[in-house]
């Protein structure tokens, strides 16, 4: 193992807080801390620690930075993409009115409470966008069916307690089947009801604005390679009121200085990025596993694109019988190696997994490949080798045990 290129893996805070490394080939995920910051990030949060700042100063700052990005007219950082969704919600509820703010979630007398959503775009991402409505004292209308979405499904669900449309983008919502941004945006807005977009997972910063959303929402520890936070950009009266939530239910959702610095520096940075470069360099680690498993047994791989259009591919590894393994099995194997390797195994009872080379540390690539050519070249196989899922609450039950 390069040493050097690996000097992550013996860091001194994770010996010092008693916790393994970890080899991350499954994304951006919030069990496993995110992203990598920025180092650009990471300096304006070092800097600003210690300074008093005039918080809704600040936040002004952002706002200009991230309408610079987006094309927005004005936007805010909070806590995460997550609490965004519930200020988002909670302003087009409430609007500037502060008693109305102050009254949220339970007394909402007066106020639009509906929230439309597809059905097909339900999604949880660690807990349920439905729940995530539900936190400001709105309540969601399901729209169509799961697996389709008519037009007149929204259109005729809009009464005078419509609040708001939420448009989810994201791999986990059902991939056909329904209105995309510009028609859900132009239906919406016959009937003057603001259009919100989950774009959590999104690298595209500005698209969703152009195509007519009113407030979209994107998480900047995502791609941003931000710390943790969400950023709520759009229309500068929902902003406003939006940002007025932290006055009320949005003080949960709490963002410091220092989140605020180091993602306004993130934004900065990623407008400069060398957004090629690392294409590249994901590629050749796709290309690298590519080639590695190409004579396994068992395994048939592909390079597959994102599902929502990002730049990124992925590796798909197809887990045939041959390999003695099942894919949630050989998932749990490679989360058994040591350092464990935690891939992408959430479509694990279809056969498959993937492999996302976003963030890995250089030279990481060849660990995962060594490891896994090492699982299915073995002679033996772990007891759980033919597992049928990866899922059980019963770690978590027993947490912080
Ligand atoms: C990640 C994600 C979220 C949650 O984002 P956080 O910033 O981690 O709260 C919400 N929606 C979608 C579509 C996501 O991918």
């Amino acid at each position: 193992m390069p040493s050097q290129q690996n000097d992550h893996l013996n860091s001194n805070v994770r010996e010092r807080l008693g916790l393994r490394p970890i080899i991350n080939a499954s994304g951006t995920m919030t069990a496993l801390g995110a992203s990598i910051i920025v180092p650009e990030a990471i300096h304006a949060m070092v800097e600003i620690a210690p300074q008093f700042v005039e918080i809704d100063d600040l936040q002004r700052k952002a706002s200009a930075v991230i309408a610079r990005l987006t094309g927005a007219e004005s936007g805010f950082v909070t806590a995460s993409a997550a609490g965004g969704i519930v200020m988002a919600v909670a302003a087009a509820m409430t609007g500037s009115r502060l008693l109305a703010i102050d009254r949220l979630p339970l007394d909402t007398a007066g106020l639009k409470t509906e929230v439309i959503v597809q059905l097909g775009h339900v999604v949880g991402y660690g807990n349920t966008i439905d729940q995530a409505v539900r936190i400001s004292g709105a309540k969601t209308v399901f729209a169509g069916a799961v697996s389709s979405t008519q037009p007149y499904q929204v259109a005729d669900a809009i009464n005078e307690n419509t609040a708001a449309g939420l448009f989810v983008v994201a791999h986990s919502t059902i991939g056909y089947g329904m209105l995309t941004v510009p028609e859900f945006v132009s239906i919406c807005h016959a009937k003057d009801v603001p259009v919100i977009v989950d774009a959590a997972s999104e690298y595209d910063l500005r698209r969703y604005i152009e195509q007519g959303a009113d407030i979209v929402i994107y998480s900047g520890h995502k791609f941003l390679g931000g710390p943790t936070t969400g950023l709520v950009a759009g229309r500068k009266d929902l902003i406003r009121a939006g940002y007025l939530q932290n006055r009320g239910i949005g003080r949960g959702m709490k963002v410091g200085k220092e989140s605020v610095a180091g993602v306004m520096a993130a934004l900065e940075a990623w407008a400069v990025r060398d957004h090629d470069g690392i294409r590249a360099s994901e590629r050749a680690a796709l290309d690298y596993w590519l080639g590695s498993f190409s004579e396994l047994q068992g395994i048939s791989a592909r390079i597959v694109p994102d599902p929502t259009g990002n730049p990124l591919d992925r590796l798909e590894i197809r887990v045939e019988p041959a390999s003695g393994y099942s894919a949630p099995g050989l998932v749990s194997a490679l989360a058994s190696c040591t350092p464990p390797i935690m891939v992408r195994g959430h479509q694990a009872e279809l056969g498959i997994l993937f492999l996302d080379p976003c963030n890995l540390h250089p030279g990481e690539e060849t660990i995962v490949a060594e490891q896994l050519i090492g699982l299915i070249n073995r002679p033996d196989r772990p007891a759980d080798a033919q597992a049928k899922v990866n899922k059980s609450s019963a770690g978590i039950l027993r947490w912080p045990d």
